[in-house]
């Protein structure tokens, strides 16, 4: 058999049926029960080649590149699904101020005394109060979301806490506990909202039930399209460079 691509096969003792995974570095694996024919591996590998190659060529071709935020003067960063600009303003004295926003750029106040400083330690700073920022604002938006579709849904949450999380957009704890992941704050408004609207619905629903979904729906319709984006988009979120997914 003659296939353009390499695949290893997982065998799982209490395995009954089989999966075809494709990462997104490429590599490709079928996950199949322990006593499983090679030949009939093969044949089913075979029969999928075409999903293969095209979840290959995505991964190669179309999949958005992940943006590394750039913590420097004229560096690129995302906010709120726009990329956005670093513009460094430095401040003579007194407790350094609060970044600001607008129009696609972020003003970052930095201490005078770095303007001729090593750009480590300049690029330390930067993210710092990059980093407070999007924290910060993260917690007045998703906050005022929260009760926006609380309302809507007569769900409210016991607290809400943001993280920093590598693979999981919320969470939703038994005791009434929502979690957002910070990254969200990268991601447009809409997208913040699905996540926002996901987790409180699990306050009632537990599981990804047809009732969980159609509670989802009835606040936002599009959940389709926003599940479509994260997974297609969700690793181009980085708050830092060592954020990788
Ligand atoms: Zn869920």
């Amino acid at each position: 058999m003659q296939l353009p691509f390499d695949y290893s096969i997982i065998r799982r003792p209490r395995r009954k049926t089989v999966t075809l995974r494709v990462s997104p570095d490429g590599s490709v694996s079928i996950l199949v029960p322990r006593h499983l024919r090679k030949t009939e591996v093969d044949r089913l590998v075979l029969s999928r080649a075409h999903w293969i190659e095209k979840k290959l060529n995505y991964f190669q071709n179309e999949r958005p590149a992940a943006r590394v935020p750039e913590f420097a003067d004229g560096g690129r960063i995302q906010f709120l699904g726009e990329p956005s600009t670093i513009r460094l303003q430095f401040q003579q004295r007194g407790r350094l101020k609060r970044p600001e926003w607008s129009d696609s750029v972020l003003l970052v106040p930095i201490p005078k005394k770095y303007q001729n400083g090593p750009s480590e330690e300049i690029k330390k700073i930067i993210e710092k109060q990059v980093s407070v920022w999007y924290r910060t604002t993260a917690e007045h938006l998703f906050a005022e979301r929260i009760v926006v579709f609380g309302k809507q849904l007569g769900l409210h949450p016991r607290r809400t806490r943001i993280r920093s999380m590598k693979s999981r957009w919320g969470s939703c704890s038994s005791g009434g506990s929502i979690a957002l992941n910070l990254r969200l704050i990268l991601a447009p408004q809409w997208i913040i909202d699905y996540v926002i609207v996901h987790e409180l619905c699990h306050l009632t629903h537990a599981n990804h039930s047809s009732e969980f979904w159609s509670l989802v729906g009835s606040v936002y319709s599009d959940f389709r399209k926003a599940r479509k984006w994260l997974r297609q988009n969700g690793h181009t979120l980085l708050l830092t460079g060592e954020d990788k997914i």
